[in-house]
């Protein structure tokens, strides 16, 4: 599907994994499409912020952080890469629960959330596996990656040797030094 735009820019939709779908619904309809009601708050929204943010952290006190950062229900759009990104930016081990974050946690990874989504946009996501750029180049977010993908080596920050860890079916990567 291809969307075009009064300033001639187009959006390419190229499903290549089928995990989504595109449905027409009028502005009226928008609010109560179903779908949509089984999502978070879209995080790097303006509207997003530290106070709601407390306030799903305090709905789930014995989720583990990096499940908490990955559910859909919860926050929208955070997978795999970017929740291991976002603990690593907040020195936060992905297996901590939600009631064990100290205040000053809870803003970092509030903070880590905005800037790692922001940072992936602006260098065009990870391109991970099959995800390309519709003019066929790569994101350049993976080249940056601090954790994600990189178990056996070193940090960049510390030297120590990133561990990965499984984690309800998913492989998540973290620093034993810097994440607490
Ligand atoms: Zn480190």
């Amino acid at each position: 599907m291809i969307f075009e735009f009064t300033d001639g820019s187009k959006l390419f939709y190229n499903d290549f994994r089928q995990f989504g779908y595109l449905k027409l619904v009028t502005d009226k309809e928008l609010p109560n499409v179903p779908e949509l009601q089984n999502y978070g708050p879209e995080p790097i929204s303006p509207k997003f912020a530290i106070a709601q943010f407390r306030d799903i952290l305090a709905r789930r006190p014995n989720m583990k952080i990096k499940q908490f950062l990955m559910d859909q229900s919860l926050i929208a759009g955070i997978g795999n890469i970017y929740s291991d990104e976002i603990l690593f930016s907040a020195k936060v081990r992905p297996t901590r629960t939600v009631s064990s974050l100290k205040g000053e946690e809870r803003r970092e990874l509030f903070k880590g959330i905005k800037k790692i989504l922001q940072d992936a946009v602006d260098h065009h996501g990870s391109s991970v596996g099959d995800f390309i750029r519709p003019d066929g180049d790569w994101g350049t977010y993976g080249q940056i990656h601090r954790v994600y993908g990189r178990a056996g080596q070193k940090c960049k920050v510390c030297g120590s040797m990133i561990k990965s860890l499984k984690f309800n079916g998913r492989t998540g990567s973290f620093c034993p030094q810097c994440q607490k």
